[in-house]
């Protein structure tokens, strides 16, 4: 690759390379209508998927009783959170144009991630595709009957490989294991040792390996190729995945009505989201954008580290480049989002949706990390707060907002909606040193 042209034709990656804080909002959005034949995907794929979560609701009430009071859909609150928004702009000297909330998916039940979303769902569509060909299970039956010593060790006959940097490896263990499945995790070197521990308790095998995140994934996958009964997830390529997380879209938009919150041509909707691969926030954005068209607008937020989607998505080079093809080490204490080479299925499908892309140091998410907790008592890990400087460098930009056609009357109608990732698992003392790390 030669790095100098491509820095020469894209000035921005001189940026990147230096790990400084860059935002980039010119980026190839457009409207919904014209974006949405480039994902392959439509409104009747994420209906199916929200189809399939119903069938198996009344499984997960009874096998996760902590799902019992939302009768077995996993789902998180979304809450404002004003004093965090006076505190940012206090902190940062810049006003918030409209109303800050929170989507707590931080403390979705079973994982406390968003992979509880993604990872969960292609868990259990693997499993439904089984049963049902095996002749043990329909559609149509009460799913709870998969809450049998007969189902477990149906499925115990059956193994799943993963991946992780962690999350992804939770949800997926967790879930796979309370089925009956055989299930291996592949674990980066930056993987917490509270999680590994914590699958092993689950009765998941966990395999560790001393590089990143891209090399757990391959080794995952090799491991899978030689058995004809394990299935391998794969988190850089998978519609599955993407399609658990776009249920997201029609959940917040019914959510949205419940408070009376609006929506619409006056009132846009601007959400920030944590970015590692890009299945994720790339399959939460496509819900969004289904469930709102084009008074959505998505940002995807990623360390100074890991820049790996905003990289490929500018250069058009997609999974073809990473981070370290540029000597960017894909070092961050942000677990998640510490990926060098972005999914390419997500960057294709998804760049014509996105408003911008932009990066921030493990300083500042420290900083957020104690911002939040002080203004709101509200206690996340590093990567779910990306998403907060997002509504601070939209309400400083004027060329995007006059781009975009946004009016200052709509601005101070809007509502910022920062996508808290992951952090509602985090022990007591791991929780204490991230607050330590604070200069806020
Ligand atoms: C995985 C993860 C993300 C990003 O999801 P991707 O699908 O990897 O882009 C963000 N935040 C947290 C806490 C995560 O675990």
């Amino acid at each position: 690759m030669n790095t100098k042209q491509l820095i020469n034709d894209f000035p921005l990656l001189a940026q990147l390379i230096k790990l400084e804080e860059v935002s980039w909002f010119e980026t190839k959005a457009t409207h919904l209508a014209e974006a949405l034949p480039y994902v392959g995907l439509d409104s009747t794929d994420v209906a199916d998927a929200s189809a399939r979560l119903q069938r198996f609701a009344p499984y997960l009430a009874l096998a996760f009783p902590e799902t019992a009071a939302s009768n077995g859909i996993i789902e998180s609150e979304v809450v404002e959170i004003p004093q965090m928004k006076q505190a940012l702009e206090a902190k940062y000297g810049q006003a918030i144009a409209g109303k800050l909330m929170l989507k707590k998916d931080s403390h979705l039940p079973i994982s406390g991630s968003i992979k509880a979303r993604g990872g969960i769902y292609e868990v259990l569509t693997h499993a439904e595709k089984l049963a049902i060909a095996a002749g043990k299970l329909k559609e149509s039956d009460d799913y709870q009957m998969l809450f049998t010593e007969e189902m477990r060790n149906f499925f115990n006959g059956y193994s799943i490989a993963v991946g992780s940097t962690g999350n992804l490896g939770m949800s997926i263990g967790i879930m796979s294991a309370k089925l009956g499945f055989k299930v291996s995790v592949h674990m980066s070197a930056d993987a917490r040792q509270w999680k590994k521990d914590k699958l092993r308790s689950h009765g998941v095998s966990v395999h560790e390996y001393e590089q990143d995140y891209g090399v757990a994934v391959e080794q995952g996958r090799k491991a899978a190729e030689s058995d004809a009964n394990c299935f391998f997830i794969d988190d850089e390529n998978s519609r599955t995945l993407f399609l658990g997380y776009s249920v997201a879209g029609e959940r917040l938009k019914a959510q949205f009505e419940a408070a009376d919150i609006k929506v619409d041509s006056e009132h846009p909707l601007f959400v920030y989201l944590p970015c590692g691969v890009g299945g994720g926030p790339g399959g939460v954005a496509f819900g969004l954008k289904l469930a709102f068209g084009d008074n959505v607008h998505c940002f995807f937020a990623e360390p100074t580290h890991s820049p790996c989607m905003l990289l490929g998505v500018h250069t058009g080079l997609h999974d073809e480049i990473a981070v370290q093809d540029l000597g960017i080490d894909n070092v961050t204490a942000a677990d998640g989002l510490a990926v060098g080479r972005a999914s390419g299925f997500v960057g294709r499908a998804m760049e014509r949706m996105l408003d911008g892309y932009y990066t921030l140091s493990d300083e500042h998410m420290y900083d957020l990390l104690g911002l939040l907790a002080q203004s709101e008592g509200i206690e996340l890990e590093p990567s779910a707060l990306a998403g907060m400087p997002g509504a601070l460098r939209v309400s400083g930009d004027s060329d995007y907002q006059a781009r975009m056609g946004l009016t200052p009357e709509m601005m101070s109608s809007a509502t910022h909606l920062v996508w808290a990732t992951g952090g509602g698992m985090v022990p007591a003392e791991e929780m204490a040193k991230y607050l330590a790390q604070s200069a806020s």
